[in-house]
């Protein structure tokens, strides 16, 4: 099995444990996947380019199954999708508080540290209802 060295950080107990205490079951689709998203580094990925590096590495599966994947660690808390424009879905290993640069022309987000931004006059929320989370996205290019 060819293993990179992100993999070697993290062992798939740990990989199996994450995904039990999130509630999920740790199939081996999801170990596949748990294994590159949360070997090291916080990142951003998409389907496509998480199926890339996924098949690159000599794993068979489809990109559904990856994109069906993300979507269940996001609704199990570990992921956060970040939307930036209706043709991208972008999904964060990192779930604390941050906000994002993005590189349009390039399709790469950045993080912004959450206390490096402050969200100035925001509405209150409509009647019965309470402001859940503010998503900035500040679209950069190089100069
Ligand atoms: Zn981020």
């Amino acid at each position: 099995m060819g293993k990179t060295p992100r993999e070697t950080n993290v062992t798939p107990s740990f990989t199996a444990e994450k995904l039990r205490a999130a509630g999920l079951r740790p199939t081996r689709q999801r170990m596949e996947l748990a294994g590159h998203l949360f070997a090291g580094l916080d990142r951003h990925v998409t389907a496509e380019s998480l199926h890339d590096e996924v098949v690159n590495s000599g794993i068979k599966v489809s990109l559904a199954t990856v994109y069906n994947t993300l979507h269940q660690f996001t609704a199990a808390g570990l992921l956060r999708q970040v939307v930036v424009d209706a043709a991208r879905g972008y999904f964060d290993t990192n779930t604390g508080d941050h906000q994002h640069f993005f590189l349009e022309d390039e399709g790469m987000l950045i993080d912004i540290p959450g206390d490096a931004i402050q969200v100035a006059g925001v509405p209150s929320a409509p009647p019965g209802m309470l402001v859940d989370r503010v998503d900035v996205v500040v679209r950069v290019r190089r100069t």
